[in-house]
């Protein structure tokens, strides 16, 4: 907003009526406003009219009675500017905008699907009817034995009740959520949960350079004018330091064209610096704009001098696709438009270049582009700067003007070091098997640099360096060479936006899991596309978070790489719990399914089936959901989506727990029987040999493949407090006489535990010796 005349940034819960409200393309409009100055301002009311296509706004007074969609002079709250940039006046906030008025029709309830949801609903449909099937079946073959009609329903219900696992919905909430707070911590916001899981097979990370994989710690270095270099001291956001020829290291003083090049970076400029009490620097706005105001301070040119004596009429903003910025400044010899933008947009408008002299000759493009090479060899981010004399009366910029006849002024060249983090962070996906993709507008030279630097892997060229593909390059590519290209190639510069979308396409339809990142508007179609969308958190914009799965509040490349980590934990976490779970169903059921063709009575009652598959899933199960993640998690390769949950490994376990179960708690069911003991007590023990085996099974699942000692019996403390409470609770269920009423239980004596915990602790052993069998 503006307010006494400075452009403030404020959260836009403090934004009030009559406010100044700044926009530009990727802002999320903060309240409604009556527009007042437009610049090829269009805006997405999609989600406010249903209008897919962005509305073109402009100022004029429209008709009373206009209709909201076509009230082309307003923009409402909630909507997102896609292209250009526009100032308006708030006119309406939070509940008294168009959004906020119908904000209680558009809430909606959100459904959890995620694609293991989906894959546990499809499971539990097919479980669903195999039980039914079993259930008949149970019914069936009760009648034929001249069991009663009532006996045989009750077991059919038991049967059905206990095999079907209630606490998995729960379990796969909770456990997706637990995660969605664990990457919190780490930096990285869940905006979609599908992607907690997703992020676990993760085998692509595509990344930005500028400020996910570089530190955004913008320095302009060094200058080229017309063959001359110079270069600039001093490194941060601050003007200590000053420009020196490089040739002999002295003072520049009245070099115009020097300052020409310089008043050309702080005019054609959205950023601004200021010094605060503390005598500190900071900036407002692109990090890459205000390294330009710092480098102009150097040179002694001030923005707010060169702003008062050229003013700025009018400007072309700075978009990715088009690569430059164009702004209009009025001069005694007539309006002068300066042009900052990328070496090849740039020299391709121009026709003569400035000399260090202050003249000018007719453009070397050669020369010019071998002096950026230079600059961008060494990592650094090369911005081109032109200049043109408009006709006097001229007042409005467009993009026909700056096309041709431009005098080229120079070159800055700023450093942008790489993220140390992302060093180490590039190493270890290499180690968990997910390859690392640069994607840059930036210069193919300081890309490839940067790249070497972080230790990206791909082809290389003939002499070693890392092969770039760049942007026109891939234009001209056909599909088919695309897919194969993506795979190979590590790092691709000069990319507009959209062809981000089309390397996403090509890595999916090589089958790999696809993480992009991305932060302007444009991004949004491969935000979406991606199979993880991976948003900035400071420098992207409302709409790439919008249309992201995460965002980074960091924007940190390591922040990608701890959320691939905690999502393969999540995932691990699950598999966990059902591999935990699902034995109790299987002996549940087999249990049920004995007692019928043995022709005696139910060991375990519905309710007691209830009773063991709740409690046990929350006291029990849940704990896993809290399980560490596991070492090494980050030295295996990523999952295949496509690959069951379950293993043949898994699924032989989960028999081998169930088959202890059927023994332990029909056997001793029947043993108590045999031995003149009630139904009562023989069914109070077969469920507490179903419950004492799933809290020492408990501790062999908090890890797949590891035996318990390996992994620590306290690193999980939940699992023993679990164990602790579930164990209490079991005794209530055998010794207090309400819950004897309720459940049909009865006391039972000493030697009864005894035989219970001999199963429990035989289960453990034998998915240890398990275990260890499979690792030799
Ligand atoms: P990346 O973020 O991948 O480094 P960008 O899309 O931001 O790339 O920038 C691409 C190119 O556009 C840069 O190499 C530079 O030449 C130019 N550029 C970047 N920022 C600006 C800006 N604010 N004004 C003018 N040109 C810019
Ligand atoms: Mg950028």
């Amino acid at each position: 907003v503006i307010r006494e005349g400075k452009k403030v940034r404020v959260p836009s819960s403090q934004i009030v009526p009559g406010d100044l409200v700044v926009l530009a393309s990727g802002d999320k409009v903060p309240a409604d406003l009556r527009l007042v100055k437009v610049r090829d301002f269009r805006v997405d009311e999609s989600s406010l009219t249903g209008e897919s296509l962005p509305v073109e706004k402009q100022t004029a007074t429209l008709e009373a009675d206009t209709i909201l969609p076509e009230r082309t002079n307003m923009a409402y709250g909630g909507t997102l500017v896609s292209y250009g940039s526009g100032t308006g006046i708030v006119i309406a906030i939070g509940n008294g905008t168009e959004t906020g008025k119908i904000a209680t029709m558009i809430a909606e309830a959100v459904t959890l699907k995620t694609p293991l949801t989906k894959k546990i609903a499809k499971f539990s449909t097919i479980l669903l009817y195999a039980i039914l099937v079993l259930a008949a079946f149970t019914f069936l073959v009760g009648i034929m034995r001249d069991q009663p009609a009532f006996d045989m329903f009750m077991a059919a219900v038991a049967l059905a009740v206990g095999a079907i696992p209630e606490g998995l919905p729960a379990a796969v909430t909770i456990t997706l959520a637990i995660g969605v707070n664990r990457m919190a911590k780490r930096k990285a916001i869940v905006r979609k949960l599908p992607a907690v899981e997703t992020l676990g097979s993760t085998t692509v990370i595509c990344s930005d350079k500028t400020g996910t994989l570089t530190e955004n710690q913008m320095t302009v270095q060094a200058a080229w004018i017309g063959g001359k270099a110079y270069s600039a001291e001093g490194q941060g956001y601050h003007p200590e330091g000053r420009f020196v020829t490089s040739a002999d290291g002295g003072r520049i003083d009245g070099d115009n064209a020097l300052e020409r090049l310089l008043i050309a970076g702080a005019l054609c400029n959205d950023a601004s610096i200021s010094m605060e009490e503390t005598g500190h620097w900071k900036f407002e706005g692109d990090p890459t704009e205000a390294a330009l105001l710092f480098a102009a301070k150097k040179g002694g040119v001030n923005r707010e001098e060169a702003e008062n004596a050229f003013p700025r009429i009018d400007a072309i903003p700075f978009e990715s696709d088009r690569m430059y910025m164009a702004t209009l400044h009025p001069e005694a010899e007539g309006p002068v438009a300066f042009v900052k933008g990328s070496l090849e947009r740039v020299s391709a408008m121009c026709t003569t270049m400035a000399t260090p002299d202050g003249h000018t000759t007719p453009i070397d493009y050669e020369m010019v582009q071998r002096a950026a090479e230079r600059l961008a060899s060494r990592g650094m981010r090369v911005l081109a700067f032109a200049q043109k004399r408009l006709p006097q009366d001229q007042e409005s910029l467009s993009e026909s003007d700056v096309a041709e006849e431009m005098i080229f002024l120079g070159l800055q060249a700023m450093i942008d070091p790489p993220r140390k983090e992302a060093v180490t962070a590039v190493a270890a996906c290499k180690r968990a098997g997910v390859r690392v993709k640069m994607i840059t507008g930036d210069h193919a030279k300081t890309a490839a640099a940067i790249a070497h630097e972080l230790g990206l892997e791909g082809d290389r060229e003939d002499h070693g360096e890392l092969r770039v593909v760049n942007g026109r390059e891939l234009a001209a590519m056909s599909d088919s060479d695309l897919l194969e290209i993506v795979e190979k190639v590590a790092v691709f510069a000069r990319v507009a936006p959209d062809q981000k979308l089309r390397l996403v396409d090509a890595l999916q339809e090589n089958g790999q899991v696809v993480a992009m990142t991305g932060d302007g508007v444009n991004d949004a179609p491969a935000l979406k596309q991606a199979d993880i969308g991976v948003a900035m958190g400071k420098a992207g914009t409302e709409v790439a978070k919008e249309a992201a799965d995460i965002v980074l509040t960091d924007d940190n490349f390591a922040t990608i790489e701890a959320a691939v980590e905690e999502g393969r934990g999540v995932f691990d976490n699950l598999t966990k719990f059902i591999v935990w779970t699902l034995p109790t169903n299987l002996g549940e059921g087999l249990v049920i399914l004995a007692a019928i063709m043995a022709g005696i009575a139910l060991p375990i009652l519905p309710v007691q089936i209830l009773w063991i598959n709740m409690t046990t899933a929350v006291l029990l199960g849940m704990t896993l959901a809290f399980e560490p993640k596991e070492q090494g998690i980050m030295q295996r390769q990523p999952r295949d989506p496509k690959a069951s949950i379950l293993t043949g490994e898994l699924i032989g376990r989960m028999v081998l727990v169930a088959i202890v179960m059927l023994v332990g708690a029909f056997g001793l069911f029947w043993w108590e029987l045999t031995q003149g003991a009630s139904e009562e007590v023989a069914r109070t023990v077969a469920v507490n040999v179903f419950v004492v085996i799933e809290i020492f099974y408990l501790f062999n699942c908090r890890s797949l493949h590891q035996p318990l000692h390996k992994i620590g019996f306290f690193s999980n403390p939940w699992a023993i407090g679990g164990a602790i409470s579930m164990l209490s609770l079991q005794l209530i269920f055998t010794y207090a006489p309400f819950m004897n009423r309720f459940f049909q239980t009865a006391p039972l004596p000493g030697s009864s535990w005894v035989a219970i915990f001999g199963f429990g602790l035989l289960a453990f052993l034998l998915v240890l010796l398990e275990k260890w069998i499979r690792t030799k």
